[in-house]
């Protein structure tokens, strides 16, 4: 029937309806969010999140994504978040708002957090904020006057709202006094600041000549070792990997070898070509026996990593407490 001949009793009624039921799809795409992530599926897809699977395949602008999967994260931790959420109790908004409460508050327990959420419940943006703050003040922290945004501002300018501390405030002040350029502007500085860490983050991947002389003699036994060369025989060598394994100790991959296959890959995970998170991993898996030579190894991102191993070893075991650490090598 068209909506123009249904009685305004019915219109109302049915539109009631569908909202209720768009609430009860919401909670259902929290649910399947949350399995995609615990499968790390969308590394599937190269995809180097779930934000980015959320906004590139499924649509979603990125504020939508975003309040989607910090909900999703909240429910993990308060069961009752979902069950508000499928109420139409608690808005995403809302919930959005008590995440970032609970990134501030550390000390709350299972009760306390569920008493927040039933508060929050039915109020709007500018109630549950005036309640969350309430809250904060009575710890003593005085709650944020402004969110971090993010503009353009021009073709190669972004315009950054941030609240710092005033104790960050502080090493700020000190790092101009060290410039000696007090008036040096603070996009400069950042930049600066942006400078130095890269470049301390590249010198950490780099293997310095001095540390490579020194454990030279290590590594040179250790490859010897996976080679079955040298003074280590091939039962030395087994029983080297048995124990490791047995004690769940994770292989030991030197500085160098790690340097050769960061080299072979050019910095990138060699599913996806991501450059973010990268970690070291056993092509033949170590714990099935597979070698710590360099042919055997391969780099991949964190997502990537993890998605190969629920792959190989289940979700549920990748996901158990206690599990079994498979790879998950960090890269620097
Ligand atoms: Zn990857």
């Amino acid at each position: 029937m068209s909506l123009q001949k249904l009685t305004d009793k019915n219109l109302l009624s049915t539109t009631k309806a569908l909202v209720q039921k768009e609430k009860r799809l919401t909670a259902k795409i929290l649910d399947h969010f949350d399995e995609i992530d615990r499968r790390k599926l969308y590394s599937d897809l190269y995809y180097h999140s779930l934000f980015e699977y959320a906004v590139k395949e499924l649509n979603y602008s990125e504020d939508q994504a975003y309040r989607r999967i910090n909900a999703m994260r909240l429910s993990r931790r308060i069961p009752l978040v979902k069950q508000k959420v499928e109420t139409g109790q608690l808005t995403l908004s809302n919930a959005n708002l008590l995440s970032g409460f609970l990134g501030s508050v550390k000390d709350l327990s299972k009760k306390e957090e569920s008493a927040i959420v039933s508060e929050i419940s039915e109020t709007s943006k500018r109630q549950c904020q005036d309640i969350l703050n309430g809250h904060l003040k009575e710890r003593g922290i005085t709650p944020p006057k402004r969110k971090e945004s993010i503009v353009d501002a021009g073709v190669s300018d972004v315009r950054m709202c941030v609240t710092i501390s005033k104790k960050t405030l502080g090493k700020i002040n000190e790092l101009k006094a060290l410039y000696g350029h007090k008036n040096i502007k603070l996009d400069q500085l950042m930049d600066l600041m942006a400078d130095a860490l890269l470049d301390q983050k590249k010198r950490e991947r780099t293997p310095q000549r001095k540390i490579q002389d020194k454990k030279l003699s290590c590594d040179t036994k250790v490859r010897n070792m996976d080679n079955n060369h040298g003074n280590c025989d091939g039962k030395d060598n087994e029983k080297s990997h048995l124990l490791q394994i047995k004690t769940n100790r994770r292989p030991y991959i030197s500085k160098s070898i790690r340097f050769e296959v960061f080299e072979k890959y050019k910095n990138k995970c060699a599913l996806c070509d991501s450059k973010y998170y990268l970690e070291i991993d056993h092509i033949i898996p170590y714990a099935t026996g597979g070698s710590s030579q360099v042919e055997n190894l391969r780099i991949l991102c964190r997502n990537c990593n993890q998605r190969e191993g629920v792959k190989l070893f289940g979700v549920d075991k990748m996901t158990a407490p206690g599990r079994v650490k498979v790879e998950h090598r960090p890269a620097v």
